[in-house]
């Protein structure tokens, strides 16, 4: 079977450890093999996300979880912030779920703006604010400190924040900052196959799902609740995606926090320093570009799918060709994941090879 390695921004490459490790033998969710498995788990999650709230586990992709911290926390209007193709998905998710739902835009390529939020926010017409912190398709990083700041001046609005493409790439301090709601997915920075979503609830968010009407039964986060109190989840979960979680954790912790958010910069430099040499542009603005992955602008011109496809024929290998309504004027290359100076100077080398031909 030949493989095509992956730099898209997601999903990315698995490594054959984590298939491996994916592939231990099948245990029940009711029993102390289970409890045993998110014990371990847990703390390390926990301190992923700089919380200690329970880390919950939810056999969805991302998008379960978007569309169930609307459902469970607002009651009033939901302000989503929209600078992107996935948070402004996020505003029709909420309509869709028959919520009062408004955006804060941004260009797409900008950052989300701290000042227009708190004049949003001051309204008081909002209970609830979606942020997606790094938008996967347009490679802006929002200021996620400066907005949390913002969100936390008012008392009974709570803050649901996206880090698909972020987490454990960067830190998240939920706690610090003040975040209600965080969460990830599998497929992403964590490198595993798609498939889980892993989230975190505040105990004020908890409270105000109690008295929210109609949240369902899948995505209930007080289901979820009462089965973190077993260290369990409320129906059957992904089991082998959880033995592949773990085994991530270990090598994220082995390699170290702080050495692993550096790899992170400095694969990324490699691909602005790509970016320069061959005088492309970048799509975002400098000071907000995403440290996962870097979207570049197509300023010259060149057929995008056409070069896609070469690579993928001569060096097994694809990037991505930008998405939505950017598509072949922006291309994008994940740094995310597993890879290695190694592994990104290889591929470095081959899109540039298949450059040329361009
Ligand atoms: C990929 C992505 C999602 C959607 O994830 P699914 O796993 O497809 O549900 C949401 N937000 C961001 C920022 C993403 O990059």
């Amino acid at each position: 079977m030949s493989s095509i390695k992956l730099y898209n921004p997601g999903p990315v490459n698995v490594s054959t450890d984590t298939y491996q490790a994916m592939s231990s033998a099948m245990i029940g969710h009711r029993g102390s093999d289970f409890v045993n498995l998110y014990s371990d788990i847990h703390p390390k999650l926990q301190k992923l996300f700089g919380t200690n709230s329970p880390v919950y586990l939810s056999t969805s992709s991302a998008w379960g979880i978007m569309e169930a911290a609307v459902r469970n926390l607002s009651t009033k209007k939901v302000l989503n912030c929209c600078n992107g193709a996935f948070s402004d998905k996020w505003l029709d998710v909420s309509q869709r779920c028959g919520l009062e739902a408004e955006s804060l835009s941004a260009e797409w390529g900008s950052p989300i703006d701290p000042v227009e939020l708190d004049k949003k926010l001051s309204t008081g017409e909002f209970d609830l604010v979606t942020l997606v912190h790094n938008e996967t398709s347009t490679g802006v990083m929002n200021p996620l400190k400066e907005i949390a700041n913002v969100v936390s001046k008012y008392d009974d609005v709570l803050l649901v924040l996206d880090t698909v493409s972020s987490f454990s790439v960067v830190p998240i301090d939920a706690d610090e900052l003040g975040i209600d709601v965080v969460l990830t997915g599998s497929q992403k920075a964590l490198a595993l196959p798609p498939g889980l979503a892993l989230f975190t609830v505040s105990d004020n968010a908890l409270e105000k799902a109690k008295s929210t009407p109609n949240r369902g039964y899948y995505f209930d986060f007080l289901e979820f609740h009462k089965n973190w109190e077993k260290m369990m989840t409320p129906s059957t979960p992904c089991i082998s995606l959880l033995y592949g979680l773990q085994h991530q954790l270990n090598k994220i912790f082995d390699e170290g926090l702080d050495a692993r958010f550096e790899r992170h910069e400095k694969l990324n430099q490699m691909v602005h320093d790509w970016v320069q040499l061959h005088e492309f542009n970048h799509f975002a603005p400098e000071g907000f570009r995403s440290k996962s992955l870097t979207c570049v602008a197509n300023n010259k011109n060149i057929d995008v799918p056409a070069w896609i496809k070469r690579m993928r024929e001569k060096h097994s290998l694809i990037i991505n060709g930008g998405y939505g309504k950017i598509k072949g004027s922006t291309f994008r290359i994940s740094n995310m994941g597993d890879e290695s100076v190694e592994t990104i100077q290889q591929m470095l080398e081959a899109i540039t090879d298949t450059l040329e031909d361009s």
